[in-house]
């Protein structure tokens, strides 16, 4: 059978850097052997995606479409792919691409993956193959895609097979999980992969998003007995102590954050994830963390953001700050033991979620940056 082309779908288009989402019809060109073409029902919405709409990260060019946390149902496969089980009428969750290749890739730290800016942000995924993005407005004008391997706030989109995660489930029950591809990878992986932590250590988690509380559920499933949540957004530290969290630090009233945290945990804590990419908050972690202590970066800085740090603090008191993208995950192994956490209970994300239909993404958006939503997700599905 021969592959589809020129299907027409409907996406948010970005026309230009710093220009509104726009929903419009766009055409998607022949799937490619190695690709999928997959009916989204889901979409949630992640910072990085009004990050990359005004500039704020490297991207290929506009007008582009964006999103990056997809959900839906295979509809076609290419004819070179790897795993000869997917099949249309799959249930898929889509995340990041990764060459799956390289060394990183290899030993399963994808989110590692040296190629990770040039193959979601600058080129679509396809470069390899020769091929431009697949997505055109329809006077044939270019529209930059496979974003994250899928640019997925979308009807209809042509994903990398690298982006496609199977999983055994409804499609209907991924309602309040597409941030699995993202968000709480992102969160989790870096608390299972990089800062590892121990029952006896305190790990504390800066920034109460969807990236923040992936980590702190992450960290109390291992067993971790001090977890610290610290936000500005009461209702927010509200919801980490609901979830779990044995302390929380309301950095709007106590804006010096090391003395906060060395009066709640004297000696500071091992762990810390900053989700927010503040410099002075990151500074401030630095010199809290407890002797050994590890600060992973999990948030985007500004790209001029510079970290004053003494080396030779640094040196003595052996810290470690590492930058981590993806949690250092690999979405294939990732995504299955998250949803299984969820199934047991122990990752309940369900709260953090609220789905609007497709056509309410500006107030999905707004209601993201006031903090009144952790997760907004649109749905597809009465999008016509
Ligand atoms: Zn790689
Ligand atoms: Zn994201």
């Amino acid at each position: 059978m021969e592959a589809p082309r020129n299907i027409r779908t409907k996406a948010y288009v970005v026309q230009g850097k710093g220009n509104p989402f726009t929903l419009c019809d766009v055409v998607l060109d022949e799937v490619q052997p190695n690709e999928v073409l997959v009916e989204i029902w889901y979409t949630g919405i992640c910072h990085t995606d009004v990050v990359a709409q005004h500039g704020g990260m490297p991207l290929g060019g506009y007008p582009a479409v964006l999103g990056h946390e997809g959900a839906g149902v295979v509809r076609w496969t290419g004819s070179a792919m790897r795993d000869k089980s997917l099949k249309p009428g799959d249930a898929v969750l889509l995340s990041f691409h990764s060459c799956r290749q390289c060394r990183f890739c290899l030993e399963g730290r994808c989110g590692t993956c040296p190629h990770m800016t040039e193959t979601n942000f600058i080129r679509s995924a396809r470069q390899g193959t020769g091929a431009e993005s697949p997505i055109s407005l329809l006077d044939g004008t270019k529209v930059h895609g496979q974003f994250f391997g899928q640019s997925s706030m979308s009807k209809l989109a042509v994903v990398t097979e690298a982006s496609v995660i199977k999983v055994d489930a409804r499609p209907e029950d991924l309602r309040t999980l597409p941030p699995l591809g993202c968000g709480y990878l992102t969160g989790a992986g870096t608390v299972f992969n990089v800062i590892k932590p121990q029952p006896q250590d305190s790990v504390a988690v800066v920034g109460i998003g969807a990236v923040g509380i992936a980590a702190m559920l992450a960290a109390k499933s291992l067993g971790v007995r001090q977890v610290i949540a610290i936000d500005v957004v009461e209702a927010k530290l509200k919801l980490a102590s609901s979830l779990g969290a044995t302390h929380i630090i309301n950095s709007a009233a106590e804006p010096d954050l090391h003395a906060a945290l060395q009066a709640l945990i004297p000696g500071g804590p091992d762990k810390i994830i900053d989700t927010t990419g503040v410099v002075g908050v990151l500074e401030a972690s630095v010199k809290a963390l407890a002797h050994g202590g590890t600060l992973a970066l999990v948030g985007i800085p500004s790209p001029t953001a510079t970290l004053r740090i003494n080396a030779l603090d640094l040196l003595l008191s052996c810290k470690r700050v590492i930058g981590v993208i993806e949690g250092a995950a690999d979405p294939h192994i990732l995504i299955p033991k998250l949803l299984k956490l969820y199934r047991d209970g122990k990752f309940p994300v369900d709260c953090l979620a609220k789905v609007y239909p497709a056509e309410l993404l500006s107030k999905a958006i707004a209601d993201l940056q006031s903090g009144l939503i952790i997760k907004p997700i649109l749905s597809w599905q009465d999008c016509n």
